[in-house]
């Protein structure tokens, strides 16, 4: 009876491996995959979204005309990979690259596009050029200060004595930004967006329509999507994530609004910033739902006189929990972490109620 599952788990694997190679999934970078999912739209995303170092989705769009890349990843060394396999799918060169927002996960790599590609042009929100000017330097030079006095195996192994689940997890994810981007840091220069707008821009590149545009506040001020109007395609950035929102001094109530826009443009496919490719609105209209019952939630407490001290006692969203995270003991890590602590503390501050100093 011992061995009686081992001729079916092969099965599975064969079947896995064979349905991986008809969808053309590539690994080009360890951890990574790099799939085709439209005629000429490429992803390449973490294999697991949750672990670390957390990185964004960067999507790669070919048109007779050029190259686009939405998203640059937080490594550039993972960026020059991309750089290479956009070698392998065409002669054309990158013209354009859109940081859909200014957080490090989806603009540290602009540094290897600048240096393979002088001409592309950056595209951002103007919002979003302001916060990198304001944030980025700081980020960068914290991120090499906290991993220059650390190696990620002395984490790991740190990690494989803790008792505490969840705080062995962050010591995980934290290894792999130690692992991925020590190396990386003192060689990269700050590459900032060069073509900066404010609601709205159109192009056409060849046979294909591109639209860049700002739909409204949500994961940060200056969230831009890619709409590919001809291939119904549409590319959230960090207004959508999967399989957990961030929360993370979001503007809660402005960004249920933009998620509705979002949905409102009929894609078929939906990349968003970090997780898998969705083709339809379900996904994100679950998001939607989850951000309306935090922030009724949160006003109904304050109703009730809760003081914000103890409003994680008083919300319960575990039906939303169940729903997201299921029974992964990663992702009710990244739950709890990315978006209820985070969340409820935005929905507070997004309903006007004054947050303790
Ligand atoms: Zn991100």
């Amino acid at each position: 009876m011992k061995n009686a599952g081992a001729p079916i788990r092969f099965g599975w694997l064969l079947a896995l491996l064979i349905a991986v190679a008809a969808y053309g999934d590539e690994v080009i970078y360890p951890g990574y995959r790099w799939v085709s999912f439209g005629d000429g739209l490429f992803l390449h995303s973490p294999v697991n979204p949750l672990a670390g170092p957390v990185d964004s989705n960067s999507v790669v769009i070919v048109t007779a005309d050029g190259v686009w890349v939405v998203d640059t990843h937080i490594n550039p060394a993972v960026a020059r990979a991309v750089i290479d396999q956009i070698r392998r799918v065409t002669d054309l060169p990158v013209t354009h690259v859109v940081n859909t927002h200014w957080h490090d996960d989806h603009t540290n790599g602009n540094h290897a596009y600048r240096q393979a590609f002088p001409d592309a042009k950056i595209i951002a929100h103007s919002a979003t050029l302001a916060a990198l000017r304001r944030e980025w330097p700081a980020m960068k030079a914290q991120r090499q200060q906290a991993y220059a006095a650390v190696e990620a195996g002395q984490i790991l192994a740190a990690a494989d004595k803790l008792e505490d689940e969840d705080q062995a997890l962050g010591y995980r994810i934290y290894a792999g930004y130690v692992a991925a981007l020590k190396p990386e840091l003192s060689g990269m220069e700050l590459i900032y967006p060069d073509m900066v707008f404010e609601d709205k821009l159109e192009f056409e590149a060849g046979d294909r329509r591109l639209i860049v545009e700002w739909l409204g506040r949500g994961n940060t001020d200056g969230d831009v999507v890619v709409w590919l109007p001809d291939d119904k395609a549409l590319i959230t950035g960090d207004l959508l994530v999967a399989p957990i929102p961030y929360a993370f001094d979001s503007p809660m109530v402005d960004w249920i609004e933009t998620l509705d826009r979002l949905a409102a443009k009929g894609a078929q496919t939906i990349v968003p910033g970090h997780g898998a490719v969705q083709r339809d609105n379900a996904y994100l209209e679950q998001v939607a739902s989850l951000l309306r019952a935090t922030v009724s939630a949160v006003a109904e407490a304050r109703k009730n006189g809760i003081p914000f001290s103890e409003l994680s006692g008083a919300v319960d969203l575990s039906s939303y929990e169940q729903r997201f995270a299921g029974d992964s003991a990663e992702a009710a890590y990244a739950w709890r972490t990315y978006y209820l602590t985070p969340g409820l503390k935005s929905a507070w501050a997004a309903l006007g109620f004054p947050l303790p100093d």
